[in-house]
């Protein structure tokens, strides 16, 4: 038996375009710049505690709170947070008191000495930001891609990547050890192909979606920023930030043949508002 825990770990607000550019937006939209404030969407930002027979892993660790001190809206306390007036601006973050990733997991019994791997999907700040507390962990597992393209080229890549997220703590930078996925690039973590971290690039580089199969082979699959929802890959609607469009199309496409596959138990974006944090057991 597999339990993941589904964890609200905040909120984060963005440019309706972020989630789905239909209409293939230029970036001045996706980012937010020409798109009325009141026209902006406040979305959910997931992490997921997999509980699995050999080991306990965080994936995502949400918000830092940080971000929003007193549990509200900081303006201020996110620009020094995030580091970066740009980034501030393009994404804002709120995390209501209780929902730091240490409070989510304390609230189900858990503290960061009790995970076996934390899995970064990608190195963006609302799905890193909340590491610090966590830094506990036995071990912190990044893409060696994603690493790599955090180190700079765009402005998109510079204004993103902020590294007073990671460089206080140690990571465990993984290569590619398996060929399942789109790219066929992907990690096995656990040496049994029970959850898989895989390659779906387009949204970042090194951006991994995490396929947890049990032995009978049902699995949960966890999209990251490759879906924003089921209406992502049902609609093949891109989300707005791209690195490389045609990758992401093609990370998009496998994302909706394995999640209608009836072996699919679930499949879960981060930023889902149909999804509310709960248990699936399988
Ligand atoms: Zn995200």
């Amino acid at each position: 038996m597999i339990k993941i825990q589904i964890l609200a770990t905040g909120l984060v607000h963005v440019s309706p375009f972020i989630p789905y550019n239909s209409v293939n937006a230029g970036k001045l939209k996706v980012y937010g710049f020409t798109v009325p404030k009141k026209d902006w969407v406040w979305l959910p930002v997931m992490s997921y505690l997999i509980e699995h027979p050999k080991a306990n892993i965080l994936v995502d660790t949400g918000w830092n709170r940080r971000i929003s001190p007193k549990g509200e809206f900081d303006k201020n306390a996110q620009e020094i947070a995030l580091g970066s007036r740009l980034l501030a601006k393009v994404n804002q973050g709120l995390l209501p008191e209780g929902q730091a990733i240490d409070e989510q997991l304390a609230a189900v019994g858990k503290s960061s000495t009790d995970l076996d791997y934390v899995v970064i999907t990608h190195l963006d700040c609302d799905h890193v930001s909340g590491l610090s507390q966590v830094s506990s962990a036995k071990r912190v597992m990044v893409s060696d891609t994603e690493m790599q393209a955090s180190g700079g080229g765009t402005l998109c890549n510079r204004t993103r990547y902020r590294d007073i997220f990671w460089k206080d703590v140690p990571l465990t930078l993984y290569q590619w050890n398996s060929d399942r996925g789109p790219f066929g690039r992907s990690y096995d973590l656990l040496g049994d192909h029970s959850v898989e971290l895989i390659n779906i690039p387009g949204h970042t580089e090194g951006m991994v979606a995490v396929k947890i199969t049990n032995p009978e082979g049902k699995y949960v699959l966890l999209t990251s920023d490759g879906a924003y929802s089921s209406r992502s890959w049902k609609e093949m609607v891109l989300p707005g930030v791209s690195v490389n469009t045609e990758d992401q199309l093609k990370s998009l496409k496998w994302i909706r043949e394995q999640s209608l596959s009836p072996n699919c138990v679930a499949s879960l974006a981060t930023h889902d508002p149909d999804v509310t944090p709960g248990i699936i057991e399988f």
